[in-house]
């Protein structure tokens, strides 16, 4: 392979749930076809981060628990990876692990969950009701339209400089009221998507990719995405 990308999986033995893991296989299969090997290392409890020995980073979601366990050890991560994502490094953040990168969660029991507000966004909890089901969105950059499956208590509302990962066209997304879905903030793509939404959005996972190698090898002529097969075949 020429080129080499190396991804934090960041407490992937903690927040994992509905195989949110599977992102990771999906930019396994594309990058092969960019001729790119992928490292994949978890980075969880009482690890540092360091911003220079990464070139990705994936945060999946989980139950409220887990994300005050979480809580409290990535307080000492918030300077690097907010530093990671201010320099414009790519991030994929899903439900727990969005809400975490905000400014605070409230959990189900009422309890505030401290985010590293590395984003300006907050969560706050609904009372006995979950958001649950299929969900379809656009983006309205690009057009495209992406499909997933949340499942979530949070209701989350975006702030300056963020921009919804798209428009919600079925389902409930961010609040259930804004019509928004995820968030967009330099190249840090949040969402509440699990399914795992790399699987059934591959123009997403090419993006990510993309955005990573670039940044990496900034002389390389890259593939451009629409070269790429869409299906995964693993
Ligand atoms: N515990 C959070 C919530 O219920 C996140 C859930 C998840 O990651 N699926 O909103």
């Amino acid at each position: 392979m020429k080129y080499e990308l190396r991804i934090a999986h960041l407490y992937g033995d903690l927040l994992n749930t509905y195989g949110d893991i599977g992102n990771i296989l999906v930019l396994n299969y594309y990058a092969k076809q960019m001729d790119t090997q992928i490292k994949v290392k978890i980075v969880s409890l009482n690890d540092p981060f360091d911003p220079n020995d990464f070139d990705l980073v994936f945060f999946g979601g989980g139950q409220d628990y887990e994300q005050l366990i979480v809580s409290r050890d990535i307080q000492r991560k918030k300077k690097s990876l907010t530093d990671f994502i201010n320099a414009g490094g790519p991030v994929l953040a899903i439900c727990g692990g969005y809400q975490l990168l905000g400014k605070y969660y409230i959990g189900a029991k009422g309890e505030k969950i401290a985010g590293i507000s590395a984003l300006p966004h907050y969560t706050k909890s609904q009372v006995n009701h979950r958001f649950i089901g299929n969900i379809e969105i656009e983006n309205e950059e690009t057009g495209q339209k992406y499909h997933g499956f949340e499942n979530h208590n949070g209701l989350t509302y975006l702030g300056p400089g963020e921009r919804p990962l798209g428009r919600v066209l079925s389902g409930h997304g961010n609040n259930g009221a804004d019509q928004s879905e995820g968030a967009i903030y330099k190249n840090t793509f949040c969402s509440y998507f699990h399914g795992p939404i790399l699987a059934r959005n591959g123009e997403l996972a090419k993006r990510l990719l993309l955005i990573a190698l670039k940044r990496r090898y900034p002389t390389a002529d890259l593939k451009q995405p629409a070269e790429l097969k869409i299906k995964p075949t693993y």
